[in-house]
């Protein structure tokens, strides 16, 4: 018997000129990246709060706060490498992930599949356990005006039920 749990996470990042965009681990050419006391991977973050609310953990912020030197400038896969250590500690297992990012620009299609990989290789699940989307907000909003990139990402878990 499965003890099935599902989470959702939701994040947003601004964007500003001369910064690195980083999504899902893989560097993403533009002219604005994400402004962030982290790294800045918004896909990842919402990813880690997705994960986090499935096993009822709290949230990304909880457990790395931004007022922590530690973290600052870290590499987003090391947060989500913690996080699923916290989830295996529950004896909890990642069955798959959905994302949606949303952003204007630029087109980050022919760089989906990389960041599956990269996802799937820190968690240690197949790549096609790993979705992501991409829409533009039809110039509409912060997204749509190209000032932030918001992404939302569900995620399933799983144990054993003892
Ligand atoms: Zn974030």
């Amino acid at each position: 018997m499965y003890n099935f749990r599902v989470g959702f996470g939701y994040d947003v990042h601004q964007l500003a000129p001369d910064l690195i965009l980083k999504l899902g681990g893989v560097v993403v050419p533009h002219t604005k990246g994400c402004v962030a006391h982290s790294d800045g991977d918004v896909l990842i973050h919402a990813i880690c709060d997705a994960l986090l609310g499935a096993a009822g953990k709290r949230d990304i912020g909880f457990h790395f706060p931004d007022t922590d030197q530690k973290y600052k400038g870290i590499d987003s896969k090391l947060l989500l490498a913690e996080v699923k250590q916290l989830l295996a500690a529950d004896s909890f297992e990642i069955g798959n992930i959905d994302v949606t990012v949303c952003l204007q620009k630029p087109k980050i299609a022919a760089f989906i599949p990389e960041m599956s990989e990269s996802i799937a290789s820190v968690l240690q699940i197949e790549t096609s356990c790993v979705s992501i989307k991409a829409t533009t907000t039809e110039k509409l909003g912060f997204v749509g005006e190209e000032k932030g990139i918001a992404v939302y990402a569900v995620a399933l878990i799983y144990k054993n039920k003892v």
